[in-house]
């Protein structure tokens, strides 16, 4: 069906009736923690199969109620994006490269048989959700307001097929800085016995159940007292993939870099192609090709690979300190963020919070 293409002034406000007061907004912005408190307000489209997306509104963030025959609880038909608002010194908020974010929650909507939801439509939540609650825009530094735009097949029907219903929603939460205290290098479990994607299946979409599917992995090595887990190909078991919620890059000591490609079984990260974008213009030679774990071993057992880093929007980048898996254990460098991802972080963390000029267009004003 074709659909027009509205603007956030389309999105109807309805006021919340029991805002937080200005002493509890503040006191959850004083220590924001991720993903707790949430803004008054949330965004939301409604989609049928017979009448499209309508009834674009912004209302009182509450708890949904859900037939318990809803598609979602049963067959997990469901997708979400996460992206940041950032205030400027001049107090205006901006959110980094929204475009890239709609897009592929455009791309994670068609592999789960979801409806596409037009960019103009994401944009308009999102401009509309922070407009209403802008004074939820923290002001400290490394703090903003997460985004979290997500869609959910609502028909009340448990046969096997796309829902004929759906919501999209997007919900708000003010952050702290990710790295209370300067930024932590991180330890990875390298898993042979799990999988986070494979060939043909959902690896490339940003859908809840890759992130069900992580969760034990990801206790198993937390146990083992690793803090997150790296996940190889499925195919051959020799590829390094990602982590379960960020993308990974390899630096060479000459100054190359390298990256798995983007292949189908991976996110594709708006950070990591942001990242590989200024490390270009820095002069790095830039390879998105697969990267074998036996030769990052070798490399970081000689000293030719000097920094891993992993990277998303949650943390932007994440020095990797060590790297061990059932037959080796190693430390990246000397276990602390090198010079590179500490150069590369900063040029991107100025540009998103305004302490730089944007070359590249990246920031949208909301
Ligand atoms: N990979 C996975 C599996 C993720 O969940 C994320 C976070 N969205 C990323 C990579 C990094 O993507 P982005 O830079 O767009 O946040």
């Amino acid at each position: 069906s074709t659909m027009t293409t509205p603007s956030s002034d389309t999105f109807q406000i309805n006021r919340s009736d029991a805002p937080a007061t200005v002493a509890e907004r503040e006191a959850a912005l004083a220590a924001p923690q991720f993903g707790v408190v949430f803004t008054d307000h949330m965004a939301r489209v409604s989609w049928t199969h017979a009448a499209g997306w309508t009834d674009r509104r912004v209302e009182k963030y509450g708890p949904l109620m859900l037939d318990p025959a809803t598609a979602v609880l049963h067959y997990g038909q469901e997708i979400f994006e996460g992206l940041k608002a950032y205030r400027y010194p001049d107090g205006s908020v901006w959110s980094f490269r929204p475009e890239a974010n709609a897009a592929r929650f455009a791309r994670s909507a068609r592999r789960l048989a979801l409806p596409e939801l037009s960019a103009a439509d994401f944009l308009g939540a999102i401009t509309a959700l922070v407009d209403v609650d802008r004074d939820w825009v923290p002001s400290g530094e490394e703090t903003s307001l997460y985004l979290r735009p997500f869609m959910y097949a609502s028909e009340p029907f448990l046969g096997v097929r796309a829902s004929l219903e759906a919501e999209f929603l997007v919900i708000a939460s003010p952050v702290g800085p990710y790295f209370a205290g300067g930024v932590k290098p991180v330890s990875i479990w390298v898993s042979r016995e799990y999988h986070r994607a494979g060939a043909g299946g959902t690896g490339a979409a940003k859908c809840g159940g890759n992130y069900a599917a992580s969760l034990l992995p990801q206790q198993e090595a937390y146990a083992k007292g690793f803090e997150q887990v790296c996940f190889l190909d499925d195919r051959t078991g020799t590829q390094l993939e990602e982590l379960g919620g960020m993308n990974v890059v390899v630096v060479n000591a000459d100054g190359s870099v390298v990256t798995p490609p983007v292949s189908g079984t991976i996110l594709e990260g708006v950070t990591r192609s942001s990242i590989l974008t200024l490390l270009t213009e820095a002069g790095h030679e830039v390879s998105e090709r697969p990267v074998l774990l036996e030769d990052l071993r070798a490399g970081l057992a000689d000293g030719s690979v000097t920094e891993v880093f992993a990277c998303g929007t949650a943390a932007v980048m994440t020095p990797i300190g060590r790297l061990a898996s059932d037959d080796f254990d190693l430390v990246v460098g000397d276990g602390a963020a090198g010079p590179v991802t500490t150069r590369i972080r900063a040029q991107l963390t100025d540009i998103q919070y305004g302490r730089a000029s944007d070359p590249h267009g990246w920031m949208h004003r909301l």
